[in-house]
């Protein structure tokens, strides 16, 4: 059960609805976020809302019978869209491209890189420099300096950035700078973080665990939300399977199971969903077909010479060709 109660409720009605709450053996949690007050009714026991429903201080009231509560499309129906500034939206309605390298390598990239986007119509940037890595050894990232650089030629050319951070402590340096902060798969059940990213008011890009499953990704969102961030933004970017011939199995499955889940967008990462660059078109493709809200792929000038992911970023040229048919599979979507 999720009551949204009123700005304006005073001390005694808020007693008196969790009184009310509790009289039904439910427990009420309290989540306060930038935009409102809610408390979640955790229980299994049926009962007549209307017998709430109408008590002082109550805004809306609906019953979830999900286990996740506020990031439920029971709860609403309709889609949230997610408004970054500047005109620039994710979710119902328009696709959301992201694009940019692997990992974040210095100016002379991050110009051509710029220059790139723009001549094709790409208003958000992805980019590393906190780098999760397999090996300590690889390239671990530029850090805070690297995102400075970035966020100046960014803010120039009117882009805005997505980029993932690893750790609490990483947030408050990063805040000015970043437009989403990106929950990379190895830390989806971080929930450490995700309990801090809760207290942002920047959206949240939280992609699916490497080993995790759809129900998981969702309680991940609902830890950034009960913490108090409404700006969330799900990714589904290849679990990890029996399959070899592939460096993930892009579940595309999983795109409309959210979508019907839940109300917030849903983005796929075909470049780390196949892992193979010339596969990724194909997979973007399909994850627009599949209802996908946006796609946020890697890109560089020289994908071999990249620090990182080379071998699933796409060359420029091909970042182009991808752009014009996935504006293309999206309209074509719409016309149906
Ligand atoms: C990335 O986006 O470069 C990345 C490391 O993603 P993931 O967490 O999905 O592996
Ligand atoms: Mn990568």
């Amino acid at each position: 059960m999720i009551i949204q109660l009123k700005n304006n409720i005073d001390s005694d009605q808020k007693k008196a609805i969790i009184k009310k709450v509790n009289s039904f053996k439910y427990e009420a949690n309290e989540v306060k976020t930038q935009k409102a007050t809610y408390l979640i009714g955790i229980g299994t026991k049926e009962f007549d809302i209307r017998q709430i429903g109408n008590m002082p201080g109550i805004a809306d009231i609906h019953i979830v019978s999900d286990s996740y509560k506020l990031v439920s499309r029971k709860w609403k129906v309709k889609p949230t869209i997610i408004d970054l500034g500047d005109g620039v939206t994710i979710g119902e309605g328009s696709l959301a491209m992201m694009a940019g390298p692997c990992s974040i390598e210095g100016e002379e990239q991050i110009v051509e890189t710029i220059e790139h986007l723009k001549a094709n119509g790409i208003k958000i940037m992805r980019g590393g420099v906190y780098k999760p890595r397999s090996s300590p050894y690889a390239f671990r990232g530029m850090g805070i300096e690297g995102l400075q650089l970035w966020y100046k030629h960014a803010k120039a050319a009117g882009l805005k950035i997505v980029t993932e951070v690893m750790q609490v402590s990483q947030i408050e340096p990063m805040l000015e700078y970043v437009d989403i902060f990106q929950v990379g798969a190895r830390n989806t059940q971080n929930f450490n973080l995700l309990d801090a990213l809760g207290e942002i008011d920047k959206a949240v890009m939280i992609k699916r665990g490497i080993s995790g499953t759809i129900d998981e990704l969702l309680y991940s969102a609902e830890y950034v939300f009960s913490g108090g961030n409404e700006k969330l933004i799900l990714c589904e970017r290849g679990i990890r399977t029996y399959e070899k011939a592939s460096r993930n199995t892009l579940d595309l499955n999983a795109i409309p199971i959210l979508k019907e889940k839940t109300h917030f967008p849903v983005v796929s990462d075909p470049s780390h969903g196949i892992g193979i660059r010339r596969h990724v078109e194909a997979m973007a493709l399909a994850s627009i077909m599949a209802g996908a809200d946006g796609i946020i792929y890697e890109t560089h000038s020289n994908p071999s010479k990249a620090f990182s992911d080379g071998q699933q970023t796409l060359d420029f040229r091909e970042s182009e060709q991808l752009c014009n048919k996935m504006r293309a599979t999206y309209e074509l979507l719409a016309s149906f």
